[in-house]
């Protein structure tokens, strides 16, 4: 039914794209036919259109679990751009929003649904996904159900139970990280019907990967800034550290800028603006700075600090070269680098009492009391709690991370929360309040019809529903809202940008929370293990980069690049080496010479001559007679021999 051009015509008239990528067809073509797919494909290799293709190919909804939230608003928004409808739910959301977006899913014409896998638990979406016509399963950051991979998310293993609740319906697993171990993982617990892995190339032909080791990292930064024409990006790991190269370049004369976490949204998008559009030549920043970069001309990317793991750097370095041009990739490392990393990690990684600690003071601070909290979600301003509590920011996300994966709480990534509200008087004073106050008896009426439960705690709103429900506009709402806050009616706060923290379980009491003893060792093994390859690949100095890259992706039948720093030294010393050998054969050709002759006539070390020497007489070139007299044989002669 459906073939090449049919998946051909939906990728141009859609997209308006030519041709699929390397394996983007094969992996379309497996869906289409019903089989469950895992799919590896670096990032920004076209995973979506794997899923999003194949499902506009079908009739019906294509579900798609993902975890990050901004990247899901990402994905919904391309899709809206090109008329596809298109949903997501997730942790950010108030219920009723979450509500109608389910129903237009079950009633009405959405094509997509992107749901948050800490979602997928929840009675509201099981009830209603066995009402929706789904046509494909998509689960992208398919690495997160594995206790193997480094990112595991329990609430991954709940995609199994979803599949009994659709079944018949083909599941397209995504990632691009997956070691032999995860992959099999991954087939296993999505209940694939039988084993299916498409893999494509982790290599980047035009990336030149380059490691320098320095112990002046600005002199070294500068000369690479100034041969490399065009734009780059220099990555390091703190704030600090962002502001004070990116002054030292700008003291240089070169039109840098910084970037990171701290600063405000709106002067965090017009640093990236200007940097895009070539106004910033480079950009220092932390690995804030990375979703939505969609600029092709990057000619380098520089690591001014080591990463703490090949998957990162990968990604960050392959940020430059998009448009296929040569760029490079270069990592800076100092003596003391691999010592420093190794000590951080074991700072970061809090011990288990501690743990427990920082779960109990988190769950302070957020004011949910001891059997509260299940399946809520709150606002979280990590560094603003780690200033108040004097917690390093790290062991605070070491210990977050432990907690997801034991299945207390999962964390989401910064997004645009919707505003808040609580009341903060009982029911009867908010009564009396309502036969006083004629003039705000209508909107209370609303926001009590419109939320329950805003008595015990914080709900998120949606301003512009209330409008519409209340008959006020936006901006008279928000007046209200202010007006009740200032008569200390209510408290609220307005949308921000923040990470949210969900709670799978009720809070519990601090002694009851247990952490597995395998899972904390195994995350700590992880770790270390994790950045012993990134060790590893910067103090490499045989294999080429691109290889030694490819395969830690699993990418095995990669070939030699020829344009890393190892491939160019190799290169190099074979030219210099065939150059000593000719000029060996041509000395010896006019008149024999013992080895120490020949050395020094040629000067210099002799150890390369007597190599060369060696190979030549392999190679059948050179020959040696009784009084040690070596002397060039004659080509032709050594062919005549044979003839
Ligand atoms: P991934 O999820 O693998 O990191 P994406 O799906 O986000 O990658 O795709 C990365 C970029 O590549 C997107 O901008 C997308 O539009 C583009 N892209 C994907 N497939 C094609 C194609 N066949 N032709 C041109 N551009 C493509
Ligand atoms: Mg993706």
């Amino acid at each position: 039914m459906t073939d090449g051009t049919d998946i051909g015509k939906i990728l141009k008239r859609y997209w308006g794209f030519d041709s699929f990528r390397p394996m983007q067809e094969r992996i379309i073509r497996s869906v289409l036919d019903g089989h469950d797919t895992l799919a590896l494909l670096p990032t920004g290799g076209g995973k979506s259109l794997t899923y999003q293709v194949p499902a506009m190919a079908r009739e019906g909804l294509c579900i798609v679990v993902t975890p990050l939230i901004a990247l899901m608003k990402d994905q919904v928004d391309r899709l809206r751009s090109l008329n596809i409808r298109a949903v997501a739910v997730h942790s950010g959301l108030s219920q009723r929003q979450i509500d109608i977006a389910l129903d237009n899913c079950v009633y009405g014409d959405v094509k997509f649904l992107y749901i948050a896998p800490e979602r997928l638990g929840t009675d509201i979406f099981r009830l209603r996904v066995q009402r929706m016509n789904v046509c494909l399963l998509a689960v992208d950051e398919a690495h997160c159900i594995s206790q193997w991979g480094y990112d595991f998310r329990p609430s991954y293993l709940r995609i199994a139970e979803i599949r009994k609740l659709i079944p018949d319906v083909p599941v397209l697993a995504l990632t691009a990280s997956a070691t032999a171990r995860v992959a099999e993982d991954i087939m296993e617990r999505l209940e694939f019907g039988s084993p299916n892995i498409l893999r494509g190339s982790f290599a980047r032909s035009n990336l030149s990967y380059a490691v320098r080791h320095v112990e002046d990292k600005n002199e070294q930064l500068l000369r690479i800034i100034n041969n490399v024409p065009g734009s780059g990006i220099v990555y390091v790991r703190l704030r600090e550290g962002a502001e004070k190269v990116a002054a030292f370049l700008r003291d240089e004369g070169i039109e840098a800028d910084y970037y990171h976490g701290g600063l405000p949204n709106a002067e965090r998008a017009q640093r990236q603006e200007a940097w895009t559009c070539g106004r910033t030549r480079v950009m220092v920043a932390t690995n804030a700075f990375g979703m939505g970069i969609d600029k092709p001309d990057v000619r380098f990317v520089v690591h001014y600090t080591m990463c703490d793991s090949l998957e990162s750097y990968y990604q960050e370095a392959g940020r430059a070269g998009r448009d296929g041009r040569r760029s490079y990739a270069v990592l800076l490392v100092s003596p003391d680098d691999l010592q420093r990393v190794n000590s951080r990690i074991d700072n970061e990684f809090p011990p288990l009492d501690q743990i427990k600690q920082i779960y109990e003071k988190i769950c302070s601070y957020l004011r949910v009391a001891i059997g509260d909290g299940l399946q809520s979600s709150f606002v979280f301003n990590i560094h603003d709690f780690c200033a108040r509590e004097h917690i390093f920011t790290g062991k605070v996300q070491s210990a977050l991370k432990i907690l997801q994966q034991n299945g207390y709480l999962t964390l989401t990534d910064e997004m645009e929360n919707p505003a808040r509200i609580m009341f903060c008087v009982s029911r009867d004073d908010l009564y009396k309040i309502r036969v006083e106050r004629n003039d705000l008896d209508h909107f209370l009426r609303t926001i009590l019809r419109m939320y329950n439960g805003v008595f015990t705690e914080f709900r998120a709103i949606d301003e512009n529903e209330i409008a519409t429900v209340s008959g006020y506009t936006v901006e008279k709402v928000k007046e209200l809202f202010k007006r009740l806050w200032q008569m200390r009616i209510i408290r609220y706060i307005p949308s921000n940008r923040s990470p949210m923290i969900f709670f799978d379980e009720e809070r519990l009491p601090t002694e009851d929370i247990y952490i597995a003893p395998e899972t904390y060792r195994l995350r700590k093994e992880m770790l270390h293990e994790r950045f012993e390859k990134m060790a590893e690949y910067a103090s490499n100095d045989v294999e080429c980069r691109s290889r030694m890259l490819s395969d830690y992706f699993g990418d095995t039948g990669a070939e030699d690049c020829g344009i890393c720093d190892i491939c160019l030294a190799r290169r190099k010393r074979k030219r210099t080496d065939e150059a000593l050998c000719e000029r060996i054969c041509t000395e010896l050709g006019s008149r024999p010479a013992t080895i120490r002759d020949l050395a020094a006539k040629i000067g210099g070390d002799p150890q390369p001559v007597i190599d060369a020497v060696q190979r030549l007489h392999e190679e059948g070139r050179l020959a040696t007679d009784a009084s040690g007299l070596i002397s060039a044989v004659r080509q032709d002669e050594k062919n005549g021999g044979h003839a």
